[in-house]
């Protein structure tokens, strides 16, 4: 009799360990949706709870389902998992937030584009998801009605602060050649060869002086300014066109080198 009582329990407890394996729901953000060769939807979900998931939808072209799992909206997902095939499928999603006013402009398609694609190519930055997810949402409520000009400060601190979890960013205030100190309120040289910065005579001497970017130090107190700041106030300050046009350049190139160049909105010309 007590071992039966020991198989029941031990029963209850295989049930709620595959029942919790296979239907779960949690909060996401849609990065992509794709039509798979056989006509099927697949979207790529970001969560704070798994990361970067694929899912299956089904449904006809004219499902609110479909119509729901948009690029970038954002709610909560319920999905299946058959844990023998390891295949998921969406089951519904309830989108709290649809950011229209991103559709609205290219920049403001071309930015959230591109940090979807950043967020697929280094699964969510490497991480959990929770990080990837909270930075992709200050990005998308940002952009959602914003000008060219605010899409492009919020793209610029989306891709550092993206790097900069990963650890992958340089230290503006180090030469990467001699390991001389650059003084901060100088036109910095980031080199798009190495990814980091050079001061002043290395990069003069530097071998590949085109991919060499002259960032102005209006530039380099804006990113040092907005490291204090929550996203929205950093994206709301602003600098001059010329040191957007620099910071933009560098953390667009250091967000395809930690994307190992698989960023495809960055080819496009649309950014
Ligand atoms: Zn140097």
């Amino acid at each position: 009799m007590f071992g039966g009582q020991l198989d029941r329990a031990a029963a209850r407890a295989n049930t709620r360990l595959s029942m919790s394996q296979r239907s779960l729901s949690y909060e996401a953000v849609i990065l992509r949706a794709r039509e798979s060769p056989s006509g099927d939807r697949i979207v790529s979900l970001l969560s704070g709870d798994e990361g970067v998931v694929d899912a299956f939808v089904f449904g006809g072209p004219k499902s609110k389902l479909r119509s729901l799992v948009s690029p970038w909206h954002s709610g909560r997902a319920w999905l299946y998992r058959d844990p023998g095939r390891n295949f998921t499928t969406l089951r519904d999603f309830d989108a709290a937030e649809d950011f229209p006013g991103i559709r609205a402009s290219l920049a403001t398609i071309g930015a959230a584009s591109l940090a979807a694609e950043l967020v697929m190519a280094t699964s969510a930055f490497g991480g959990d998801g929770p990080e990837a997810r909270s930075l992709t949402l200050d990005l998308l409520r940002c952009l959602d009605g914003s000008d060219d000009d605010r899409a492009a400060r919020a793209l610029t601190l989306f891709c550092l602060r993206a790097v900069e979890l990963m650890g992958l960013i340089p230290d503006p205030s180090e030469c990467s050649a001699c390991a001389g100190q650059i003084p901060f309120d100088t036109v910095h040289s980031y080199s798009r060869y190495s990814g980091a910065f050079l001061c002043p005579p290395c990069a003069c001497q530097d071998v590949h002086p085109d991919a060499v970017l002259d960032v102005p130090p209006g530039a380099l107190a804006w990113w040092r300014n907005s490291e204090g700041l929550d996203f929205a106030q950093a994206a709301s300050a602003g600098l001059a066109s010329q040191s957007l046009a620099a910071i933009k350049a560098v953390a667009l190139d250091l967000a395809g080198k930690a994307a190992h160049g698989r960023l495809r909105t960055l080819e496009s010309g649309v950014l």
